[in-house]
């Protein structure tokens, strides 16, 4: 893959032009605060922190080089009981924006007062990569930058085709694919986008054709790479056995459930008292198949969560991250995800008006997959 043209200025220089932007939008009172990741203390990791005054932000990083916790899932947290009068501003990478959008339409995030602004992005390292030497992680994710999303990033990043946001869902997107000297630049995506940018006496960019050009190329590029590592991975997961054979190493520990930004149950029936059975019935079921692994209902777990979420499954790639296990599970539930989608026509997070499909009852619905 071709690198961009941009790619000579450090990723320093790219977060700074964003924190003084925010700056800005706190000084203008834009906004009242700004979530964003800020480096943890120990300088290990990346924690979403709720920023109500500049010099927070002097420790903020946009653009960590991991994602220890999804954006979505950080600003759900915030609105879990509800919207404030607060308005939040917060910097996302695309799969977080898509993701707090299919929230938004599940009644756990409140848009009205959230300003989104979203990033092209390069992707981001494995955490269990990072967490073995951040420093060595620091200076690979600096590489990531000047080879645009090279092969240090996860595997769902290399083949990440949303990663970027020309329209639509945030109401900001900052370009850095072909911004050339000027680091970053800023493209307006709503009338909310359209309206800070003008108390902020920012200019969005209009000539905006090379960058589309590029991050069409990308895109392209990314399809075919992601068809491919698809093609790879199919013959070891289609069907029920091969699912049995690869989940057969899980511990069924329910990390990449937890994690999922849009796995959104507020009680989820997999860890609820439904699935508990009584002693005689496990022993029964032993004798019925002549021994039962324990925990028991692995699969059923992933087939429920695939039947439940694959719809608004963003690709994040947060599921594999925090499986200690290493089964590369956003790269089997993107592969489901892209079929399901592909049949209803959806894009999680395309639209904020488009409602996520199954979510309400049709009768004249899959007609052509019936018997
Ligand atoms: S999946 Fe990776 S490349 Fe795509 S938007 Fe998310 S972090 Fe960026
Ligand atoms: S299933 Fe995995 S890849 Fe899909 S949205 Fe959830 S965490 Fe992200
Ligand atoms: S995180 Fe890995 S080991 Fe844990 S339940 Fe998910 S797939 Fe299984």
């Amino acid at each position: 893959m071709s690198a961009p043209k941009s790619t000579t200025t450090g990723l320093k220089k790219r977060e700074n032009a964003i924190l003084d932007l925010l700056k800005k939008g706190l000084e203008r009172k834009c906004f009242d605060t700004v979530l964003i990741p800020v480096k943890v203390p120990a300088g290990d990791s990346y924690v979403w922190v709720l920023a109500q005054d500049n010099s927070l932000l002097d420790d903020a990083s946009p653009l960590p080089p991991v994602m220890p916790v999804h954006g979505a899932k950080a600003i759900s947290s915030v609105m879990r009981r509800g919207k404030g009068r607060k308005r939040i501003a917060t910097v996302m990478r695309p799969c977080e924006i898509s993701a707090t959008i299919e929230l938004s339409k599940l009644g756990q995030v409140e848009l009205d007062n959230v300003f989104l602004i979203s990033i092209d992005c390069p992707g981001v390292l494995p955490l269990s990569d990072y967490l073995e030497n951040p420093k060595k992680g620091g200076d690979a994710f600096e590489k990531v930058f000047k080879q645009w999303g090279n092969g240090s990033v996860r595997p769902i990043c290399q083949v990440c085709h949303r990663f970027s946001m020309p329209t639509g869902a945030s109401d900001i997107h900052i370009g850095m694919l072909e911004a050339g000297e000027r680091d970053i630049f800023i493209i307006s995506n709503s009338p909310k986008g359209e309206a800070i940018l003008k108390e902020l006496d920012i200019s969005p960019k209009k000539e905006i054709g090379s960058w589309k050009d590029k991050v069409k190329e990308i895109t392209e590029e990314r399809k075919n790479k992601r068809k491919n590592l698809q093609e790879e991975l199919k013959p070891g997961v289609v069907g029920l056995d091969r699912l049995l054979d690869t989940f057969s190493k899980c511990i069924n520990c329910h990390n990449c459930m937890r994690v999922c930004p849009v796995c959104y149950c507020r009680q989820c029936y997999f860890d609820s008292d439904k699935l508990k059975h009584p002693y005689e019935d496990y022993l029964f079921r032993a004798e019925m198949s002549g021994g039962l692994r324990f925990l028991p209902d692995t699969l059923l777990f992933h087939l429920g969560r695939m039947a439940h979420m694959s719809l608004s499954c963003v690709s994040c790639g947060s599921c594999e991250d925090a499986c200690p296990l290493k089964i590369p599970v956003s790269q089997i539930f993107g592969l489901v995800a892209d079929e399901t989608q592909k049949l209803f026509d959806y894009i999680p997070g395309r639209k904020t008006d488009e409602p996520v499909p199954m979510a309400t009852y049709k009768e004249e619905e899959l007609k052509e997959v019936e018997d």
